[in-house]
């Protein structure tokens, strides 16, 4: 066995129930991982404070000195020790809270020593609570007189003393004990590409750098290790995929398809819908199965790309299903299909979980039969009980909703998979789509119909409550409509509750009926009771819809122009987004009002401030991925991107790009990876599957 997989337990002053922590705690099992485990950040060693220079307002600072007397303080609140300690010229102290009688006994005088530690400042006096010490000839023989690494910990193991020392100590030991331990794992083309140093010189300066520019280099070098094999993986994948997975060939357009574009489209296509079109198009015409992912704002006109993908599907004699994450939804996408299509000869059918048991046997007698071209519906569809003649295209609509559990259960349904078409609204920067979604191909509508303006979205203190009452009015003696949204968060669902039915009742005050009508749509309600009143909404019965975040998806009620989010402090960025995406659709300008409360975190100003300045869905996206880190990010979990050791998605966009270009490069020269100059990329990755394998079976 190669020595880098050697359990932690076995290094040099670890042992079973440290190593035991290391493994709970960081996740750490072998001397590789150790290795691997990378310092968040690093402070400066190499600079020495004088008392009298000492700054207000940084972070740790280090000073030389001695130490001249020692005493124990008793207080009320109980003992603590304090040093008084000179430079030279000033003294200062330095004080403990804890742990005094070893730290007494170990404190010596007259004896030369670097401390090092947070300031404390009061009246005027610096003070330096539990500082880090050293003797002045440790220190100098010691590794850490420049860049001292700083190692991401636990409470946990800090209360069981492993400190930063103690980390730092284990990786030092090992790095001593095992010379050149990695095996080069990069092409000597890419490194001189790029000119990156050796993997073994990269370890040892990643943990202890002999100054900014070896570090910089260390840390180019690994990240950019990191991001090529994550690139190499997934492009492997994805080239695996295509050749093995057979999918049906569409090969014609026919009268569906071109009757629809002649005589029924209502509009004209925007250049980006028709290139997607003919993105899919491709796909779907060669004989491998299309996984697609369609991004495209709120708004870009998604539905009506999935429309024309459904009739190529019929002209080639395929039925089609479209998946929605809500019945108010689907039941949408049916009513405006079915008036597209209209007397097409389309047969186009809704399936959803309030469907009746004798409706449902019929449309599984039309399914299975061939009746029936088109299934809308919820993750009804995809039960094990509905059977398709031929299913040839799926449709999932707001991906977000729908896992890629689910995506899978819609193989099941065919010897050939169908093409598989997964639409999202939430959209995430290409080039990290790229690299997270592996398995997916990629398509963008970057472009808006014609004629939209843009959303108006203003930021208002509840304190202005009264000022936006009137503007409603206002708006509704123009004949508009307004949402009104408040949040559900599941684990304080009665309390969202009851904020919503506290807002429902001073909205009613506010708009007395039998003048004004107001519905109100949430979560608890049963389906029919929902549908009835979004329904009054859409037949303009109501102005008001007050409402949570079950509408956020898809509704399209195009004379409402105003959505008030109350509460919008409480609201994730993509959410906002898709909130306001509801307004906006028709021909009048239209409004976004973020209402919150004076007392703000910081990131939360932050979206208010990116809501109010972009109407950008990508851009937005961008500062959400910024603010959260991409590991809420929809579907990432499979992809290895969360478990980034050292680069940064984000930060490291840069490296992203170049390291898939040249793993793209080398792909297409070398597919299998069999040249002689790639051997060390087929080893490391031949050693990747096999330890990866043995360590998810043992965690
Ligand atoms: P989304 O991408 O958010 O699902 P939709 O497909 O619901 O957007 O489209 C939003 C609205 O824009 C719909 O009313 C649709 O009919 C309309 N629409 C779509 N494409 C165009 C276009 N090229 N020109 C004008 N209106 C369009
Ligand atoms: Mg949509």
């Amino acid at each position: 066995m190669d020595v880098l997989q050697t359990p932690i337990e076995y290094l040099k002053g670890v042992g079973p129930s440290r190593a035991n922590l290391l493994k709970q705690e960081l996740g750490l099992h072998t001397f590789q991982d150790l290795l691997h485990f990378f310092p968040h950040r690093y402070i400066d060693r190499s600079t020495f404070f004088k008392i009298k220079d000492l700054p207000k307002n940084s972070s740790e600072i280090q000073i030389k000195g001695e130490i001249i007397k020692i005493q124990m303080i008793q207080q009320k609140r109980g003992k603590r020790l304090l040093a008084t300690f000179s430079d030279g010229e000033n003294q200062m102290e330095l004080v403990w809270f804890r742990g005094h009688q070893w730290i007494k006994e170990s404190l010596k005088l007259k004896v030369s020593y670097v401390i090092f530690g947070r300031l404390n400042w009061y009246s005027n006096r610096p003070s330096m609570p539990h500082p880090e010490m050293e003797t002045l000839e440790n220190f100098d023989k010691g590794f850490s007189k420049a860049l001292q690494a700083v190692y991401p910990s636990t409470e946990k193991l800090l209360s069981k003393g492993i400190s930063q020392r103690i980390i730092i100590k284990m990786i030092g030991e090992l790095l001593a004990s095992l010379k050149n331990p990695f095996t080069e794992t990069l092409p000597e083309e890419l490194r001189s590409k790029y000119r990156l140093i050796a993997k073994n010189e990269a370890l040892i300066n990643i943990h202890f750098p002999k100054d900014q520019n070896t570090l910089t280099a260390a840390q180019n070098r690994l990240k950019y290790e990191e991001l090529f094999f994550i690139q190499l993986q997934l492009l492997m994948k994805n080239l695996q995929r295509k050749q093995k997975i057979k999918g049906f060939e569409f090969e014609k357009v026919g009268n569906h398809f071109n009757y629809f574009f002649k005589e029924k489209l209502p509009f004209e296509l925007t250049e980006a819908q028709k290139r997607v079109i003919r993105e899919i198009r491709k796909d779907i015409g060669n004989g491998q199965q299309m996984n697609r992912l369609l991004q495209g704002d709120v708004g870009s006109g998604k539905t009506i790309v999935a429309l024309m993908v459904m009739l190529i599907a019929a002209d080639n004699g395929f039925q089609s299903c479209l998946m929605a994450p809500t019945e108010i939804l689907a039941k949408q996408h049916y009513q405006s299909l079915k008036d597209m299509i209209g007397d097409m000869g389309i047969r186009i059918a809704l399936l959803t979980g309030s469907s009746k048991k004798a409706e449902r046997s019929q449309l599984a007698t039309q399914l299975e039969s061939g009746e029936l071209d088109i299934l809308i519906g919820t993750h009804a569809v995809i039960e094990d009980k509905v059977q398709f003649k031929n299913l040839g295209l799926a449709v999932v609509d707001e991906q977000h909703r729908f896992g890629v559990a689910q995506r899978a259960k819609l193989w099941r349904k065919n010897s050939i998979p169908p093409h598989v078409l997964v639409m999202t609204a939430t959209p995430i920067p290409r080039t990290l789509a790229m690299s997270v979604y592996g398995d997916l191909d990629i398509s963008i509508i970057d472009e808006l119909p014609p004629g939209r303006k843009k959303v108006k979205t203003l930021h208002r203190y509840d304190s202005n409550r009264l000022k936006i009452f009137k503007f409603m009015a206002d708006e509704i003696k123009k004949g508009r409509q307004i949402y009104i949204v408040y949040p559900l968060i599941q684990e304080s669902e009665k309390m969202d509750y009851k904020d919503l039915m506290d807002g429902y009742e001073s909205i009613s005050r506010a708009f007395p009926s039998p003048h004004y009508q107001i519905s109100i749509v949430h979560g608890q309600m049963p389906a029919k009771d929902k549908d009835y009143e979004m329904g009054r909404f859409i037949k303009k019965q109501t102005q008001i819809m007050v409402a949570t975040t079950v509408i956020e998806v898809g509704v399209n009620v195009p004379n409402a122009s105003v959505m008030v989010i109350e509460s919008a402090e409480r609201f994730g960025l993509s959410q906002l987004h898709q909130l306001r995406g509801r307004v906006g659709r028709g021909n009048d300008q239209s409004y976004c009002i973020l209402m919150s409360s004076h007392k703000l975190s910081s990131e939360a100003k932050t979206r208010l401030e990116t809501m109010t300045a972009s109407t950008d869905g990508f851009k937005i996206a961008e500062v959400d991925l910024r603010l959260r880190g991409p590991g809420d990010l929809m579907g990432t979990q499979q992809s290895g991107v969360l478990q980034l050791k050292i680069a940064d998605i984000i930060k490291d966009n840069q490296w992203l790009k170049t390291a898939r270009s040249d793993a793209q490069e080398l792909l297409r020269e070398d597919q299998h990876l069999v040249a002689q100059k790639n051997t060390p990329l087929r080893q490391t990755l031949a050693k990747m599957k096999a330890y990866q394998n043995i360590w998810n079976y043992i965690s």
